[in-house]
């Protein structure tokens, strides 16, 4: 009886978790005046509504600059209450660092604060922020609720750009997507990269050129052998003191592209390619065996045309 009973209590408590629809955000402090949100390491699910990516903000002296909005309008909402809670400066400036839904649909809840990204970034949303949107509907529901696409207005450049009395550096790249942005706060240290850089949770690539994102990567290395750099937000998972993010993303993206080549040359189809073992140091990673699979869906058909009829 009581263990039927405590079982119910733990339905019911499970129940009321995903019903008060609380994110739990809580900022960590990454260095002075730089905050980061930690999502889960996680695929998108109704319990987690989407909180599986990293946000961040930037207290400037004269404002907050944030980076990358969440998965849905309450996200938004909830993660400006806990930026609020660090410090009371306005909002100066939302940062969408590229256009996948989980790091830019709470644009909503920051209306009347300027929205920036990278040109791509901004036709990207335009174009696929509605879809996007939809099927973030179906993989997480009434999280969701109420959520609408808001395309950034202003468009970024790389270089130095000085904000509220910041100086950022911010690195126009792509690889992940067409357009990733990454943002080095010279000030603290701090390397915000976007998708470029996934720690301790496999790399996603439905829109990726894996070639262009080793480059990236090489650019975001060089900072990180800069005398002031002090610490990494990858777009998912834990804050680095050093370039580990960079360097796992890599070995996962060479395996990536070298088990595919492989696969193509031995003229394995992609049900054979699928079925491969994922090397050890690999296959602890989080969604490893799911976000492979998914990678040979995206990227197979290229590499097989690539081997099959090379360029003349
Ligand atoms: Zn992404």
């Amino acid at each position: 009886m009581k263990r039927w009973l405590s079982g119910f209590l733990v339905l019911l408590a499970g129940a009321a978790g995903a019903a008060d629809f609380d994110y739990g955000l809580k900022a960590q402090r990454v260095a002075d005046g730089v905050h980061a949100f930690i999502g889960k390491t996680e695929d998108f699910t109704p319990a987690n509504g989407g909180n599986i990516v990293n946000t961040g903000f930037i207290v400037a002296p004269g404002g907050i600059i944030v980076i990358d909005s969440g998965p849905s309008r309450r996200y938004g909402e909830q993660m400006r209450r806990a930026i609020a809670a660090v410090d009371q400066r306005p909002l100066v400036l939302v940062i969408n660092t590229h256009h996948h839904p989980d790091h830019f649909l709470g644009n909503q809840a920051f209306a009347g604060v300027p929205l920036a990204a990278l040109p791509g970034t901004i036709k990207g949303i335009g174009e696929e922020g509605n879809a996007f949107a939809e099927n973030l509907f179906r993989l997480t529901g009434d999280w969701m609720q109420g959520t609408e696409v808001v395309v950034p207005g202003q468009a970024l450049r790389a270089g130095h750009q000085e904000t509220a009395g910041r100086r950022l550096r911010l690195l126009a790249l792509a690889g992940h997507t067409e357009a990733d942005l990454a943002i080095y706060d010279e000030t603290s240290g701090v390397l915000f990269t976007g998708d470029l850089g996934f720690f301790e949770r496999a790399p996603t690539t439905p829109h990726a050129d894996v070639g262009r994102w080793l480059a990236a990567l090489d650019a975001l290395e060089a900072i990180t052998r800069e005398p002031g750099f002090r610490a990494i937000v990858p777009g998912h998972g834990p804050v680095a003191r050093d370039a580990a993010p960079l360097r796992q993303t890599r070995a996962w993206l060479n395996w990536l592209q070298m088990a595919l080549r492989r696969s193509a040359e031995e003229g394995l189809d992609m049900n054979e390619t699928m079925a491969r073992a994922i090397p050890a140091e690999f296959a602890v990673l989080p969604l490893s065996a799911s976000e492979y699979r998914r990678s040979v869906g995206h990227l197979f058909p290229g590499v097989e045309q690539e081997i099959l009829e090379p360029a003349r």
